[in-house]
């Protein structure tokens, strides 16, 4: 077995021994959401996916401040330099304010994380918090020479930067490659260089979100804010930088531009990227329209859904799979997952009853090592649950009398299993999950609301409904005349 953690880091494009900056500590920063519409579930894949190297960097015992921020300005359209800011196309939409949209959506946000039982980050910085930081990192930028201003707007000189550094290096680009494939610069264009692109922009009188700036009225372009807050909290050089594959090309690539322009040193040294989930080979995304909402995969209420699916058995899903391959979402393998979230639930609860023996027959140290090691390669939660399902299979050999463990064994494969399924995997026992009680109360009650109904005492079967969505209970009526409920707490 080995001992030391391997992580594999987009910048070398290698697996890397991860040795931390500091001894024991860790510093990691993962860009957060855009607060301007719900999270879909490709973002809360990635989400998920530094859950776990979160949790599993805690269980390996590293104390780690973990970053996570809210995206609530300067986020524009179509993620360039021009268009209107996307809270401020939204609030327009919903006539509300940007603040109102931001509130609304960062709410929606920390409820579907905390269905997904993801852990909270150490913090959790907003960019209009941080609105002073980022000012001041631009003025050194400008001053080390390496930004312009024009009209109130400051540009970040790409190529003046690549005479220094390598600008493409977190996606192995050469400058030239970069340039033929931009969009040429015509007469209206304030920027000098095709690939510049704004660290302040100047705000039209009509603009919702201002501040003052040495520039004027403005707001910080979308990738400063990462950059600011990442060093405030973090250092100029820390260990984990984090977000979805989409983000390494432009917000990635930018953010290491600025922090280098601004403090000579390079920001990250492990930089992590998620995979995308896919729906039917297509990343999962808000402009695509093939958004699920987690909701909607809870309750099954999704034109693409046979049915719904439980938060924890969505983790499972995402855990089946490592996080640098795709994910493709389907019903069949979210069925699947769903089975194997059971059996793993179910013998779960079997190893509290399991007795011991003098004698073992199988060998839970390997067990042991393998699960180990599945994590210490780069998080291989594919391996890894592959690996617990051979401990499943000892536990129901235990329990039917074909295998045998001691004492100490049980106790063993009961803290991998706990240490595993439910510390470092994040999932845990649901009430619409293997639980009796649970399933034998809503059986009845769900039988008295369809008795109501068919008596056309709509009173009764609406205070059922009502009360079961206090409670996070949400009911589906299924087409067949089942109904299927699951848990949304
Ligand atoms: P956004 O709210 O659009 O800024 O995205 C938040 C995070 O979700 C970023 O790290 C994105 O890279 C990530 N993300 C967006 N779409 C997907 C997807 N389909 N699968 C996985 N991660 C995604
Ligand atoms: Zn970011």
């Amino acid at each position: 077995m080995t001992n030391k953690l391997f992580i594999y880091n987009t910048l070398s494009r290698q697996k890397e021994e991860f040795i931390p900056l500091h001894e024991n500590f860790v510093g990691m920063y993962v860009c957060g959401p855009t607060v301007y519409s719900d999270v879909h579930l490709g973002n809360c894949r990635t989400f998920i996916s530094f859950d776990l190297i979160y949790r599993y960097l805690l269980h390996l015992g590293f104390k780690v401040r973990y970053v996570r921020n809210i995206t609530d300005a300067g986020h524009l359209e179509g993620d360039r330099d021009e268009g209107d800011d996307k809270f401020a196309k939204k609030a327009k939409l919903e006539q509300l304010e940007p603040m109102e949209i931001v509130q609304k959506y960062s709410l929606g946000f920390h409820d579907v994380m905390r269905a997904f039982n993801t852990m909270s980050p150490s913090i959790e910085p907003t960019a209009t918090g941080h609105i002073c930081e980022q000012i001041e990192m631009i003025k050194v930028i400008l001053t080390n020479g390496y930004a312009y201003e024009v009209n109130g707007t400051v540009y970040f000189d790409v190529e003046k930067y690549n005479k220094e550094y390598p600008y493409g290096q977190l996606t192995n680009r050469q400058l030239d490659d970069l340039l033929a494939n931009t969009r040429e610069l015509d007469g209206q264009d304030e920027k000098h260089g095709p690939l510049d692109f704004a660290l302040w922009i100047n705000a039209k009188a009509e603009h919702l979100m201002k501040w003052p700036s040495p520039w004027g009225w403005g707001f910080p372009g979308w990738h400063i804010e990462c950059s600011a807050m990442s060093s405030k909290y973090l250092g100029d050089t820390f260990d984990i930088h984090g977000g979805g594959m989409d983000l390494q090309a432009t917000h990635h690539t930018n953010e290491i531009a600025q922090s280098q322009a601004c403090n000579h040193k390079a920001p990250v040294k492990y930089w992590m990227h998620t995979n995308m989930l896919t729906v039917n080979g297509v990343r999962m995304s808000k402009s695509a329209g093939n958004g699920f909402l987690p909701g909607e995969l809870f309750t099954g209420n999704h034109r693409l859904l046979d049915k719904g699916y439980s938060p924890m058995c969505v983790r499972f899903f995402m855990m089946q799979t490592h996080y640098r391959s795709t994910l493709d979402f389907s019903n069949e393998a979210l069925q699947a997952s769903e089975k194997g979230y059971r059996k793993l639930m179910t013998a779960m609860e079997l190893l509290d009853k399991l007795k011991a023996s003098s004698t073992t027959t199988s060998d839970i140290i390997t067990l042991k090592n393998n699960c180990y090691e599945a994590m210490n390669d780069d998080f291989n939660t594919a391996v890894l649950v592959a690996q617990l399902f051979e401990g499943v299979r000892i536990i129901n050999s235990v329990n039917a009398g074909s295998e045998t463990i001691t004492a100490s064994d049980l106790d063993t494969l009961k803290k991998l299993f706990n240490d595993f399924v439910i510390d470092v995997m994040g999932l845990m026992p649901e009430a619409s999950a293997g639980n009796g009680i649970a399933d034998g109360l809503m059986d009845l009650v769900l039988s008295i609301r369809t008795e109501s109904k068919t008596k056309k005492d709509f009173a009764t079967s609406d205070k059922i409904r009502d009360s079961l969505k206090q409670l996070k209970i949400a009911v589906k009526d299924e087409k067949d005349g089942t109904v299927n409920w699951t848990y949304e707490g």
